[in-house]
């Protein structure tokens, strides 16, 4: 098929937000350096290219930003790449390989990722101040189309630290063609990458249906209505259907805590995102696995799981978990915290920084140390709470939005300041 023939990268659109509203929960000083820094960029053209709109971290960030970033003045838009499943399933084993593990790139699956860069390369229209491209997926598109913008940034959401050499030497040469690019550890730095770097540690957004407040009865209705028995315990873990995220260790580490909490329920909510095909394989894998299981719900927002009710879960679970063994940044995590809920989190990519053992939960390496971190929590609820207390005020001080915005505003301007900066 020719390049030209594959369909077009999508505009997505998003809420209006003001920054304003965000005052109450950072403070005037961080609001007036975020305007600050708005005032030097205003007017800019940025476009955020990334693979969906729906489902991760990546989407989450990007309907926040993308709106606070036009409050400010700044021309941002966010366009999704097209692909077919054969392409998301390529660029699905090039962020594993990223990610360190150890899968080969055939010259065909090589192929088919520069054919739908190309394409979306091609089919982009308009010129930009900046293009940030976000993950592996676009990786090639700058390749095929330089004149698009002045300045490019790689934005890399995952742990590529460790990443495997063919996989890493394949995509190497596309993404030094960027100006920068941004990961959210510095430890993420692949070694050999001889382009510059910045850091943007992600950052919720309170304002949004899955992180406002929301009152106890109503967050307790809306997960009784989706099957769980209110007045039994609770274990909660919201993410992808991923292997990287462990949702088989954590049936197993439930069945190991229901030893001495028998009615213990577990919740495994995951979106479907729509470039992760793998995804269904892993559901239909825990769909075996817990077959006949009352106490134990999977539901994915194919089946209707809305943000409100994600975070109707987050509230009402005795205690989250979070198995990552390989991790971006986490932002279930901060999500989590900042309702108060205790976690027991894997101590993988930016987990740590957010969940300190003994301060919003405990970390956890083992299906051993997961089985009685989670017991003893659920055992000391005052303590628990405490934990999630303590969790929501770290949350509060550091990874809210507009901490991420006034960090993003400040690599966009270093970037376009000519001769200076982060170049
Ligand atoms: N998420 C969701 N519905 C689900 C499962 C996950 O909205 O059923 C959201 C979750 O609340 C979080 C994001 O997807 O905002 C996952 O981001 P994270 O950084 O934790 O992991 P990623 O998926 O990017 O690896």
């Amino acid at each position: 098929m020719a390049a030209e023939s594959l369909a077009s990268p999508r505009r997505v659109s998003v809420k209006r937000k003001a920054l304003e509203g965000y005052r109450e929960f950072v403070g005037d000083e961080l609001i007036a350096e975020v305007r600050g820094l708005a005032a030097e960029v205003r007017g800019l053209r940025v476009l955020e290219l990334s693979a969906t709109a729906t489902g991760g971290g990546v989407a989450e960030l990007l309907s926040s930003l993308v709106p606070l970033q036009r409050d400010l003045g700044i021309e941002a838009e966010w366009m999704v790449i097209a692909g077919d499943h054969g392409f998301f399933e390529v660029t699905k084993r090039i962020h594993n390989g990223l990610q360190g593990m150890d899968v080969d790139l055939s010259g065909a699956e090589r192929e088919e990722f520069l054919r739908h860069n190309e394409a979306n390369a091609r089919a982009l229209e308009g010129h930009w101040d900046a293009i940030v491209v976000h993950d592996p997926q676009p990786a090639a598109v700058r390749s095929f189309a330089p004149a698009l913008a002045d300045r490019w940034i790689w934005r890399c959401h995952i742990d590529s630290s460790d990443a495997h050499v063919p996989v890493w030497e394949f995509l190497r040469p596309y993404v030094e063609l960027h100006d920068l690019a941004a990961f959210t550890l510095e430890e993420f730095v692949p070694p050999d990458l001889a382009i510059p770097t910045a850091m943007l540690v992600p950052a919720i957004d309170p304002i949004t249906s899955k992180n406002q407040s929301l009152p106890d009865y109503l967050a307790r209705r809306t997960v009784a209505a989706l099957g769980v028995d209110v007045a039994e315990p609770l274990l909660l873990q919201v993410s992808r259907f991923d292997p990287w995220k462990d949702p088989l260790g954590v049936v197993e580490v439930w069945r190991r805590v229901r030893e001495t909490f028998p009615t213990l329920q577990l919740a495994l909510v995951g979106s479907m995102a729509t470039d992760d095909p793998e995804a269904w394989r892993i559901y239909e894998q825990i769909e075996r696995e817990t077959a006949g299981e009352r106490d134990c719900l999977l539901l994915t927002d194919q089946m209707g799981v809305a943000s409100h009710e994600v975070n109707a879960f987050q509230r009402v679970a005795d205690v989250a978990i979070q198995k990552s063994t390989r991790e971006g940044f986490g932002l279930v995590v901060s999500e989590t915290l900042w309702k108060g809920t205790a976690m027991v989190a894997g101590r993988a990519g930016g987990i740590p920084d957010q969940l300190q053992d003994g301060v919003g939960g405990y970390l956890a390496d083992s299906t051993e140390q997961f089985s009685a971190r989670v017991t003893e929590l659920l055992e000391d609820p005052a303590s628990a709470s405490q934990m999630g207390d303590a969790g929501a005020r770290r949350v509060r001080e550091h990874f809210l939005l507009p901490r991420l915005l006034r960090d993003h505003l400040a690599v966009l301007r270093n970037i376009l300041a000519e001769g200076n900066g982060a170049r």
